[in-house]
């Protein structure tokens, strides 16, 4: 457990996963320059049925850029802590996030208790705002 650990914070590990949030953010930007490129409804005068696929089709564009450029922000956030030394480092208590969850989380903020924690305070009473949702 303990070496997994060294794994994945040693410089080597660190590069690799400087270049996996990269990658993953790069083609996050590819995905919603292509998604920008949805066109515009009104743009061209078609019959009622046209423009509503049309805004349909934007809010669908819309939605799922949303939830990437979210993606994207949380893997810039994930980019900064390795180039700090904080990656796998828990936000919320200073813990060490396990090993098992980096390599299936990439850009996890923080230990699996605290998400938990967080994501039961966040459907609850919400004393604390939303983050990311
Ligand atoms: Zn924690």
């Amino acid at each position: 457990m303990a070496d997994e650990l060294n794994a994945i914070t040693n410089t080597r590990a660190q590069e690799q996963t400087t270049r996996l949030l990269t990658d993953e953010l790069t083609d996050i930007m590819a995905r919603l320059h292509s998604e920008a490129e949805v066109p515009k409804a009104g743009a061209v005068a078609g019959d009622f049925l046209d423009v509503a696929q049309g805004v349909e089709h934007q809010e669908l564009a819309r939605l799922s850029a949303t939830r990437l450029v979210d993606r994207a922000r949380r893997l810039s956030r994930a980019l900064t802590r390795v180039s700090e030394g904080e990656y796998g480092v828990c936000t919320e208590c200073g813990g060490a996030i396990p090993a098992k969850r980096l390599l299936a989380v990439p850009d996890a903020a923080t230990c699996v208790a605290c998400q938990s924690r967080l994501e039961d305070v966040g459907a609850g009473a919400g004393t604390r705002h939303d983050v990311g949702r």
